[in-house]
């Protein structure tokens, strides 16, 4: 049985996970699974009936799962809680204690929106890589940090067990791709980062038959939009990582289409990377491929059925290339449908497929 926590969340999170639980049912039937999806209250919604964003029970669920599907947390309704009781401490408190070490962001074009890039569509044309960002290490979370008035300072730390393991994730998604892994980081400055390259390297011996290459990061960022094909799969730490996966999935998508998922040696959660969008929720206007994207994912990564997944990115772009769209990806004399809209012909395609 594949046993899935489903966590709507907050603002369309609900409108987007029901799109996604609809994409699940159809793929059930289809395939003969035998999926369990049982729902659980995170974020705003959690913290009205509850008192607090994650509840202990949520969080029990979340590690007894073999997969979780998120929407999305937080609005206006609870931006002035204290920094603690916020929805981002709920969001960090779950990564962590799921162990959630990689997050993976595909930058891959549905031909049909290739348009709507920034990008010169024949630069853009047959980009498809994975950006995989160390999640839980680097600067972001070392220790000594802080400022008073004179000076501010943060520690940019890697063990190496850290550096050792989202290098093997690295090689091994590779592996299941083009064979070529670019490793990004800013060796000629950071000692930090030339620990980390050599701990890439190490790491290579175990995977001879990937290409290993090592990029500064700023060589990388002007890399991305100049020749996005150039890449297959790039490993990067914290910070870094952070600013290049939104470059890579901004030149691919608007936010209603991007997956993600985050994956740790035990457990792994699957996101749109967008947020509640309160502005139009409840209104049936959400665009859910980002979330059915990363079902997708889910496929890919912890049920190890690609070809599900590959059934999932087809029956997407079938659908946008029948000229449907949601509002936040329509130009002038588009077919503007709604959620659901969208939702039933990427069912019914993957039924008819
Ligand atoms: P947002 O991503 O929610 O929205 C930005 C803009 O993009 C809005 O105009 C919105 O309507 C549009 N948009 C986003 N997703 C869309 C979709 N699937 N379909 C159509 N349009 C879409 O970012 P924001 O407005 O900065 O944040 C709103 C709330 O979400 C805040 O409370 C923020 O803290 C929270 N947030 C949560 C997460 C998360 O849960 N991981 C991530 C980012 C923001």
């Amino acid at each position: 049985m594949l046993k899935i926590v489903s966590i709507p969340g907050d603002g369309i999170g609900p409108e987007v996970v029901a799109s996604a639980v609809q994409i699940l049912d159809v793929l059930a039937e289809k395939h003969d699974l035998d999926i369990s999806i049982e729902e659980h209250l995170f974020g705003g919604a959690s913290y009205d009936e509850h008192g607090e964003m994650l509840t202990d029970e949520t969080l029990e669920a979340c590690k007894n799962c073999d997969a979780v599907l998120l929407g999305a947390v937080g609005g206006p309704k609870w931006e002035n809680l204290p920094h603690e009781k916020k929805p981002e401490a709920a969001l960090l408190k779950i990564r962590k204690e799921l162990g959630l070490f990689a997050n993976l962001r595909p930058a891959k074009v549905y031909d049909a929106l290739i348009s709507a890039s920034s990008l010169k569509p024949e630069i853009l044309s047959g980009t498809d890589f994975m950006v995989i960002r160390e999640l839980t290490g680097g600067i972001y979370f070392g220790q000594p940090r802080g400022y008073d008035d004179n000076k501010g300072w943060n520690t940019m730390v890697y063990e190496k067990y850290e550096v050792e393991r989202i290098a093997r994730l690295g090689f091994e998604t590779a592996m299941k791709r083009k064979k070529q892994l670019v490793s990004i980081d800013k060796a000629n400055v950071l000692e930090c980062s030339q620990f980390w390259r050599n701990i890439v390297h190490e790491i290579h011996k175990e995977f001879p038959a990937v290409t290993l290459t090592d990029m500064y990061v700023d060589n990388a960022a002007m890399q991305i939009v100049r020749d996005p094909k150039q890449f297959d799969v790039i490993v990067t730490k914290n910070l870094f990582g952070d600013i290049l996966s939104d470059i890579s999935g901004m030149i691919t998508g608007s936010l209603g289409m991007l997956p993600s998922a985050s994956i740790g040696s035990k457990h792994a959660l699957y996101e749109p990377i967008h947020g509640s969008a309160p502005d139009i929720a409840g209104q049936n206007k959400a665009n859910p491929i980002a979330t059915i994207g990363s079902v997708a994912m889910m496929f890919e990564h912890s049920f190890a059925m690609p070809h599900v997944a590959e059934e999932i990115y087809q029956a997407i772009e079938t659908v946008l290339e029948s000229g449907m769209r949601t509002a936040d990806i329509a130009n002038d004399g588009d077919n503007v449908v709604s959620t659901d809209e969208i939702t039933d012909a990427i069912s019914a395609g993957l039924e008819a497929s």
